[in-house]
């Protein structure tokens, strides 16, 4: 392709022998805004950079008054230039002074100059500064020189990026770029966690700019798309997406949207203007994401998150990038910070570096999370432009607890947070002095703290926290993280390993719960539900699918060799259910005798009370199994008719109320009168207040997070159960105000010196 004088082409060519020329950064920019001026024929071409404190500063001008250099500023939003820069849009006018936002700044001397032409200056959807041309004459600027403006700018955003401009910065002002900012999300996993950001999918940066020749480049480009096509259509066509599902529906928009005409003619317009087929990408991304930023419409928010995947992937097949190799350039305080990931993701990063997670998107009960918690990592989740805000190495603090980030603290901020994560780190201490003491409540009350569960890496905190046993396996959590349904070895291996971490201290397996909002996306299951959380899940769904179970059961008792099986069957609605699954437990265990197999020395089987209908049949359920468990999250869910997973009802109804925790006790008593053990393994257990309520029910038995195990024995070891139970029992039969409960049992721990 020939060169043009005037050509964008010239221009990066000039604009990159002076990014590489030994010069002062005023210099420099002095001598880029001239060479823009020249090459796009107009009088005045003047760079405006945005400062922390939300300040447009005149960084170097061609053409208006060089005095006003440093002193001319407008605020965001204000102007033409603050309007560009608020906007993340380009404004193109004949006459600048009939636009409604028109500012006159005397001290520029712009009042001469008709035509304007100014255009965001972008780097990965954020807006750094606005770079402007003017003109005398009324000139229309054609849409190949706002392209060309644009492509301009990009090479501005790197030099401002890569903090070449700090030097010219007053003491004491900041560059937007580095400002401190504070983001508020929702807490999905408590914890303090301060560190150095480590974007999950890291920002290509894309250091090669310029490209060397057009046609070659474009090649490059449609090669890449090429690649990228046949990607998408091969995982379209793999059996476990030819699924139905949502995976299917994300890839078909990824397919749409990689024959975009639009998006791929806007690339290669980038690269005919001289750009490499990568910063091209690169220039179209940030382009669209700034605008987007401004939409409220979630459905189009969406959709730009899927071309920002494709923009990643197409960039990556542009670099060669391969997955990157996590480890070697991680920081030690690593804190994570993702659009969303997957729970297999995370635990590809070592554990002793992370320090925290921050999500974009999500929700508590995200497989991602779920992970975490196990990890005992602190997590902010749904945290709304952090990905674009951070920048690798950035100084970081997640507060789990309140579900806020803040970006490049100051120095008080952090100061304040580290004082936190001491004091955590001292109750911490407190906590594993206690670790071997007996779980005796004041008054000499054993009470059995027990641990949830659910993956590998839950496994090292059983030993940590000083757990009696895992009360809870969610055995399903293994078939969340997978790709496809785990095989029967697979699971065997990890019920080995379990048993081993336990080293004799009992392990309640749960059979897998799936259905609700535990979706397998390899699992066709039935269609979409009305009401998936009394839909065909867990015990109903394995016992339509007796393949499932049977494989699981048999797992479990390999797994088990000679010494105790517990087996513990989720969502039971009536008594049949357990009958049938004991006659399919049974049916292996002769199948496995057949075969010469050892056989656990104890078989237990267990059922969870989360189902209303049970609590009208406590007597027979007690004898029916040989033990019970409580799963409180769904049982509230029912009695209450609130969707555990709803926010607008997260704080509606208060589970420590009088109808409640007369249901549980109900549950205690049946069980005591059977003599059949009850615990409860819902999220209730792991609050002190909510644990000494349960004590005082009764319950002598209770299964939580492994971070939950140190506060409630601290709770219990200054606990006299004997007079809470007699008080309790007193105030819950007389029935009082329906939310004096907490206030009740708040006061009883305050005069008895109880620590909650
Ligand atoms: C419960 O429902 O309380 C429970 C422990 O099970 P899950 O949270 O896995 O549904
Ligand atoms: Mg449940």
């Amino acid at each position: 392709m020939r060169e043009i004088a005037g050509s964008p082409r010239v221009l990066l060519r000039r604009l990159r022998e002076l990014m590489a020329e030994a010069l002062e950064p005023q210099e420099r920019l002095d001598r880029i805004v001239r060479e823009i001026a020249q090459n796009m024929v107009a009088e005045v071409c003047s760079l405006y950079v945005l400062r922390a404190d939300g300040v447009l500063e005149l960084y170097a001008t061609e053409g208006l008054n060089p005095g006003a250099v440093h002193l001319a500023q407008l605020q965001l939003g204000q102007g033409l230039v603050g309007t560009i820069a608020s906007s993340a849009r380009p404004l193109n006018l004949q006459d600048a002074r009939k636009h409604p936002a028109f500012t006159y700044l005397p001290e520029t001397g712009e009042e001469i100059y008709s035509s304007f032409l100014g255009v965001p200056v972008l780097r990965a959807g954020r807006t750094l500064g606005v770079l402007v041309v003017q003109n005398k004459t009324h000139r229309h600027y054609g849409d190949d020189e706002v392209e060309a403006l644009e492509t301009t700018a990009m090479v501005l955003a790197e030099m401002i990026a890569s903090g070449d401009l700090q030097r010219l910065t007053p003491p004491g002002m900041e560059l937007d770029l580095s400002r401190p900012v504070s983001m508020n999300g929702v807490p999905f996993n408590e914890g303090v966690g301060l560190g150095h950001v480590v974007l999950h999918e890291p920002r290509i940066v894309v250091t090669n700019l310029f490209n060397e020749d057009v046609d070659d480049e474009l090649r490059r480009l449609e090669h890449s798309l090429g690649s990228l096509r046949l990607s998408i259509d091969d995982m379209l066509s793999r059996r476990d997406v030819a699924i139905e599902g949502e995976h299917r529906a994300v890839l078909e928009a990824y397919r749409m949207f990689a024959y975009d005409r639009g998006w791929v003619r806007r690339l290669e317009e980038a690269v005919r203007n001289g750009l490499t087929a990568e910063a091209a990408v690169e220039k179209v991304q940030s382009d669209m994401r700034a605008r987007m930023m401004h939409m409220t419409d979630p459905y189009l928010r969406e959709r730009m998150n899927d071309f920002d995947d494709l923009a990643f992937r197409l960039l990556r097949q542009l670099m060669g990038h391969g997955p990157e190799a996590l480890g070697a350039s991680l920081p030690k305080d690593a804190i994570i910070v993702a659009r969303s990931m997957g729970a297999a993701e995370l635990l590809d990063y070592p554990r002793d570096a992370l320090r925290g997670l921050v999500l974009e998107e999500g929700a508590v009960t995200s497989h991602v999370v779920i992970v975490a918690r196990a990890m005992g990592i602190p997590v902010a989740g749904q945290v709304k432009g952090a990905v674009s805000m951070a920048e690798n190495g950035d100084a970081i603090i997640v507060d789990g607890d309140e579900g806020t980030v803040h970006l490049r603290p100051q120095s008080d901020v952090e100061a304040a947070y580290a004082e936190k994560v001491r004091f955590r780190a001292r109750r911490q201490e407190l906590y594993r002095e206690l670790r071997s003491k007996p779980s005796v409540s004041k008054d000499g009350v054993q009470v059995d703290l027990l641990m949830n569960a659910g993956l590998a890496v839950d496994l090292p905190q059983l030993a940590e926290c000083g757990a009696a046993g895992i009360g809870l396996y969610r055995t399903e959590l293994q078939f969340m993280i997978a790709a496809t349904f785990p095989r029967a070895e697979a699971q065997e291996v990890l019920y080995r390993e379990v048993l081993d971490a336990a080293d004799g201290k009992p392990v309640t397996f749960r059979t897998i719960d799936i259905g609700g909002d535990k979706v397998l996306p390899y699992f066709r299951g039935a269609e979409k539900e009305e009401n998936p959380a009394l839909g065909w899940r867990a015990l109903r769904l394995t016992l339509d699918r007796p393949g499932l179970l049977r494989t699981q059961v048999r797992a479990l008792l390999k797994a088990a060799g000679d010494t105790e099986l517990r087996v513990m069957l989720p969502m039971v609605a009536e008594i049949s259910e357990i009958t049938q699954a004991r006659e399919i437990i049974e049916r292996e265990v002769r199948h496995l005798a057949r075969f010469g197999h050892i056989l656990p020395n104890s078989l237990k089987l267990g059922a969870m009370i989360e189902v209303p209908s049970l609590l009208f049949q406590l007597d027979e359920v007690m004898q029916a199994v040989d033990f019970v468990s409580v799963g409180s999250n769904d049982l509230f869910q029912f009695v209450m008719a609130a969707d555990r997973g709803n926010a607008l009802l997260a704080d509606r109804f208060d589970p420590l109320s009088v109808p409640f925790l007369r249901v549980l006790k109900q549950i205690v008593d049946a069980g005591h009168a059977a003599a059949t053990p009850v615990t409860l393994c819902g999220e209730l257990a792991g609050r002190p207040i909510s644990a000494m309520a349960l004590i005082g029910l009764g319950f002598r038995s209770i299964s939580m997070s492994a971070a939950a195990v140190g506060p409630v024995k601290a709770m219990l070891t200054e606990l006299p159960v004997r007079d809470l139970q007699e008080r309790f029992g007193q105030m819950l039969a007389n029935g009082g105000a329906q939310n004096d409960v907490r206030a009740f049992l708040k006061t009883f721990a305050e005069e008895h010196g109880v620590p909650l």
